[in-house]
């Protein structure tokens, strides 16, 4: 499964989020502030086990 690290460029919250969490978080903002957030917040966070 897709995981990517969320920084919110507006109050800094770092969340670990899937696919679909990213996406959702796109289309309607930061979860904690509800900032527009772009692809640049998200981060890949790849395990390499
Ligand atoms: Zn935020």
């Amino acid at each position: 499964m897709s995981r990517y690290e969320f920084t919110c460029p507006d109050c800094g919250q770092t969340i670990e989020v899937n696919e679909e969490m990213r996406e959702a978080t796109l289309a309607h903002g930061c979860p904690v502030c509800g900032a527009d957030v772009t692809g640049a917040a998200f981060a890949p966070n790849q395990s390499t086990n």
